[in-house]
């Protein structure tokens, strides 16, 4: 039974839903699509056997079964949720077991473990820089980056992707701020390319700047071992604040910042989304930590999915489509409207294929794009069926 709403809140609500027409009169508009069990290499969507070429779980770590195995017994063993803030309950062992096995990964002093990427970001930038600061970010870093400079009050110098000759230009431009900080992805979410590190090592040491780099997704694929972007370049020990997520290639949820021990105890002091928020439940923790020992057992998960990006970038190529700079297993395929983008990724559905369609504003107007990722699941046969459904859908829309 539904009562009638007094009329200012119906106005109240007529607003927002007409804002929602506008976005979806742009075709922007998004719904999460439903997947009907687990994630793999192929998922059920509308009952349909459906090839999976988006998820950030690279590895296929989400269902390995001693990484399901580590999250039940991590339950087993401290419970379903974490009961507080550490700051308030205490850290758990397996907490502090997590830490020392990441500052391992990433050959840092320690690490302080987070709820999640969004939170690790906001938190950390949040509580080193503040007003009469100032923040260097590149233009195409995650939203949680964008967020977390906003918050910090800090001053908030958007420098071109890559770009470290004008970064470096505004470096020397700038009057005395009282504390500074380059902040970027390692690997760009929806580019696949990868951040100018040498170079942003130097400018960092040269005009006295913190560097931050979110590792979001190079942790556990990118480097030596998946030990991340500063590995990647030979570079451990020279960037200052590492964070890497949980939640992508480590197939759990859940983020970190590795770094000095002052870096972390401060950040346990004075980031906020650390202080006021419940510790990460035991299971994340634990299947985060079983995901770091299969890195080390299991080095043919990442080559495979080197491997299977290799292969799709050159099929992609030679079939006409245009693939963006990804250096990396995120292989953008560019679109540009995005009305024509959700056309392509609605055709590759009826293919078989599930590869999101990007659109503003997680991208530029005009480069709306299929963000197309392979994982270390996926055989070369699913390789040649994305390829061919790539080509009848390329055909269809008119894209190639
Ligand atoms: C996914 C992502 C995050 C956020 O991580 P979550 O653990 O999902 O909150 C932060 N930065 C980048 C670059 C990401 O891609």
């Amino acid at each position: 039974m539904t009562t009638a709403r007094p009329d200012s809140v119906a106005e109240k609500y007529d607003a927002i839903i007409r804002e929602l027409e506008e976005i979806e009169a742009r075709d922007l508009l998004r719904k999460p699509r439903l997947i009907e069990g687990p994630i793999g290499p192929h998922v059920t969507i509308d009952g349909r056997d459906t090839l999976l070429l988006c998820t950030n779980d690279y590895l296929g770590l989400t269902n390995h079964p001693a990484v399901k195995r580590a999250a039940h017994e991590a339950i087993d063993s401290y419970g379903a949720g974490a009961g507080a803030s550490r700051l308030v309950a205490g850290t758990l062992s397996i907490h502090e077991e997590l830490e020392t096995a990441l500052a391992r990964l990433k050959g840092t002093e320690t690490a302080i473990a987070f709820g999640s990427g969004y939170l690790a970001n906001v938190g950390t930038v949040s509580a080193l820089m503040r007003r009469g600061d100032v923040i260097y970010s590149d233009e195409l870093n995650h939203a949680s980056i964008i967020d977390a400079c906003r918050l910090s009050r800090a001053t908030v110098r958007i420098f071109p992707h890559k770009d470290t000759h004008a970064l470096e230009k505004m470096l020397r431009d700038d009057p005395n701020f009282r504390r500074r900080l380059i902040v970027t992805d390692g690997v760009f979410s929806m580019d696949g390319d990868i951040a100018p590190l040498p170079e942003l090592v130097r400018l960092a040491s040269e005009f006295d700047c913190y560097l931050m780099v979110d590792d979001a997704h190079a942790t556990g694929v990118v480097g030596p071992q998946g030990r991340g972007t500063a590995a990647h370049f030979g570079l451990e020990g020279q960037v200052d604040i590492q964070m890497g997520t949980l939640s992508k290639a480590l197939g759990s949820y859940g983020a970190f910042v590795a770094g000095a021990r002052g870096l972390i105890d401060y950040l346990v002091n004075r980031a906020r989304s650390f202080i006021f928020t419940t510790a990460l439940p035991p299971a994340s923790a634990g299947a985060a930590l079983e995901a770091l020992r299969v890195l080390e057992r299991e080095p043919h998960r990442r080559e495979r999915l080197w491997k299977n990006a290799e292969m799709l970038k050159a099929g992609l190529r030679s079939r006409g489509f245009e693939l963006g700079m990804s250096e990396t297993f995120i292989i953008p395929v560019i679109i540009g409207g995005a009305r024509e983008c959700l056309a392509m990724a609605e055709t590759l559905l009826e293919n078989g294929v599930f590869a999101q369609a990007i659109r503003p504003p997680s991208v530029p107007e005009g480069a709306s794009r299929l963000r197309v990722v392979p994982t270390g699941e996926h055989n070369m046969d699913d390789m040649e069926f994305a390829l061919e459904a790539f080509n009848r859908a390329g055909k269809k829309c008119g894209v190639v």
